[in-house]
């Protein structure tokens, strides 16, 4: 359930047709953060769903997750903590490969950035099959932390990622649908 409010920021992402490939609906969210207002607003809400108290760190997934993830991480004063794509950690590096919904990657994370037993809140613009967030999911519980909940600026409902990552036992929270 979406409280109408957040029209306003729906509104304001781009859809680009057939990118990257033909038949996907690009949702660009590059024009909203063109806007600090609502840049800030995005934030803001994204953060009110949650209690610092419960949290760790804020892991942000490359590359526009990065953004919302360190608003956030600002938001609320943790750390945050950087998923990387292939081959950019200048560290002892551990990743796992994933299908996207076009094409497949693989994110990497340094070692020992998680200490076992920290609780994290994982952060990234869109949600469309899970799987980029399912491959974040096991990869930081690979390092022992402890992953419940995920944050989203949009949520593309109908590819089925919440689904997948309540059944992976996280909870999946956006702002526009
Ligand atoms: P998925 O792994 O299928 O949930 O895809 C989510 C990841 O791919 C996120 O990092 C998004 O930035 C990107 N992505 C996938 N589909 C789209 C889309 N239709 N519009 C914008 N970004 C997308």
């Amino acid at each position: 359930g979406l409280p109408p409010r957040n029209d306003d920021l729906k509104a304001l992402i781009r859809t680009v047709p057939d990118y990257p490939i033909a038949g996907i609906m690009f949702r660009d969210v590059s024009t909203l953060l063109l806007d600090g207002h609502a840049f800030r607003e995005t934030i803001d809400r994204l953060a009110s769903s949650l209690d610092p108290a419960d949290i760790d760190l804020i892991a942000g997934i490359e590359a526009r997750g990065f953004i919302v993830a360190a608003g956030l991480s600002y938001a609320l004063g943790k750390g945050k903590l950087m998923l990387r794509k292939q081959g950019k950690l200048p560290g002892p590096a551990v990743g796992i490969d994933y299908a996207l919904e076009y094409g497949s990657d693989r994110i990497e994370m340094h070692l020992g950035a998680v200490k076992p037993g920290q609780r994290i809140i994982l952060v990234d613009d869109l949600l469309a099959t899970g799987g980029t967030a399912l491959a974040a999911v096991a990869l930081l519980r690979g390092q022992g932390a402890i992953v419940e909940q995920a944050l989203f600026v949009v949520d593309l409902p109908e590819l089925g990622g919440g689904q997948r990552l309540r059944a992976e036992g996280v909870t999946p929270a956006s702002l526009v649908t």
